[in-house]
């Protein structure tokens, strides 16, 4: 019997799934806190979903499979496309912008290394029918606050626009698969390929050494007033420019402000982002924690137009998900010498066999009234009780002893400070209550 889990997914225990709930609590507390609401969708979707955009090869990394009726399924890679797809089935006539967040799996079939897993989990959103570049501007801020309330330390939001590269190509012709496989190389940040590519297409070499000086450009707003210099004559590039400026402008309102600044904060332009998947056409941003190596980037998103590849009408939407694995890493990296939470507060200790019916009964009432309890269900001896209470993190242990009892009493004993105290047994939920 083969009882090992499959390549690339994970078990989570209890002190790790305390601790990714806490963070889920606090992304869900702060996208409800914009307006977002929150929704579900199937684990698995048509693999039409996914091919339509990215085309055939993205199968290569999707669980796909065919089922009993022969119909083509994958395990979603990602969620913008099924959240597309839900708002093409249901919402297309309502009020705009709808806001919309999710949390749960991915599956991918990668190469499983730390941060890279078969089965991971993102928390992300999407806004659809938003104008840029505001929209674009609140969802900047929305992710910023995010990291800033899970107290993460050292990352770097970075925010280019596809507009000035996919521009640049488009005014010198390089249009369709070319200039995909172009954005994708410079995705991957494999610039030699990328030098070899440029050299196939025909390309002008003045507009080639543009591109190449372009991807390499971060900073403050000074790096746009740098590249305006050399594309002059460019008018797509202009007009992507002037809406990223207008972006940053706006994120300046929205409390982002000092960009490119690394003292005072952490949102740098970046012209070298290209985002892998061709549905982007905007606004673009990746949050990186430069201390997670090669798997350093926790978030990605951007303004994109999937509604319209999937024959909608043209609505502008932004998303953006964080990778949720990697946030843990990161966060766990800045947390290692916490302390576990403890599981309950109170333990329920039988002395003797003829005390245990009384001491469920004791431990039900506490339940009923909220508090996190744990009762012997091991029929362990006295002796061990005291010692695995203590190990559970209860901070009172009710010893309930034969002779007590037929005086109509138990002990409570307080873990931190030693102390026991003779209390009725029809009083033991007054006193825990009294003693939080
Ligand atoms: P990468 O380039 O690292 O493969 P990606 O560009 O494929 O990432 P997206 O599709 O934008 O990633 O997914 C959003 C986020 O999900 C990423 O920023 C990353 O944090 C996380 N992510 C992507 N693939 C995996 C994976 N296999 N395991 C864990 N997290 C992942
Ligand atoms: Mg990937």
């Amino acid at each position: 019997m083969e009882l090992s889990r499959p390549r690339g997914t994970r078990d989570f225990l209890f002190e790790e799934m305390k601790q990714r709930k806490q963070v889920e609590a606090t992304l869900k507390k702060v996208f409800e806190t914009y307006a977002y609401e929150e929704i579900k969708t199937p684990l698995f979707e048509n693999l039409s979903l996914f091919t339509m955009k990215s085309g055939e090869e993205i199968v290569d990394q999707l669980y796909n499979f065919k089922d009993k009726s022969d119909r083509e399924i994958t395990l979603r890679p990602e969620l913008t496309a099924p959240v597309a797809r839900l708002y093409m089935n249901e919402m297309q006539k309502s009020p705009k912008p709808i806001k919309m967040y999710y949390y749960g799996s991915c599956f991918r079939y990668e190469r499983p290394q730390k941060g890279r897993y078969r089965q991971f989990w993102q928390f992300g959103c999407e806004m659809i029918g938003g104008k840029t570049p505001e929209a674009d501007a609140e969802i900047i801020a929305m992710a910023s606050q995010s990291l800033e309330e899970l107290n993460l330390q050292g990352y770097e939001i970075h925010v280019g626009h596809l507009g000035i590269l996919r521009g640049l190509l488009k005014e010198a012709d390089v249009e369709g698969p070319d200039q995909d496989q172009i954005m994708a190389l410079i995705d991957k940040g494999e610039l030699e390929e990328l030098q070899n590519y440029l050299k196939t297409v025909n390309i002008d070499e003045d507009t080639a050494h543009v591109l190449l000086m372009i991807i390499e450009m971060k900073g403050g707003s000074e790096v746009l007033e740098k590249v305006r210099e050399k594309v002059s004559d460019k008018k797509l590039v202009i007009e992507a420019l002037d809406e990223f400026s207008h972006l940053i402008d706006t994120l300046n309102d929205f409390g982002i402000d000092n960009i490119g600044d690394h003292e005072n904060n952490n949102v740098v332009i970046n012209l070298g982002i290209a985002r892998g998947l061709d549905y982007y056409s905007g606004m673009v941003f990746e949050i990186y924690v430069p201390r997670l190596g090669a798997q350093k980037q926790i978030c990605g998103g951007g303004t994109y137009n999937l509604v319209e590849i999937f024959g909608g009408e043209k609505v502008e939407s932004t998303g953006f998900a964080f990778g949720f694995d990697r946030l843990m890493n990161a966060l766990m990296h800045d947390k290692k010498d916490e302390k576990p939470v403890p599981t309950i507060e109170v333990f329920v200790a039988p002395i003797s066999d003829s005390t245990r019916n009384k001491s469920f009964q004791i431990a039900q009432q506490l339940r009923k009234a909220g508090i996190p309890t744990e009762v012997d269900l091991a029929r362990k001896k006295f002796k061990k009780l005291l010692s695995y209470a203590d190990r559970l993190g209860a901070n009172k242990v009710i010893l309930v002893g034969e002779r007590d009892l037929k005086e109509g009493n138990v002990t409570i004993k307080n873990m931190e400070t030693g102390k026991q105290d003779s209390v009725q047994a029809d009083k033991v939920l007054e006193h825990i209550l009294d003693g939080r």
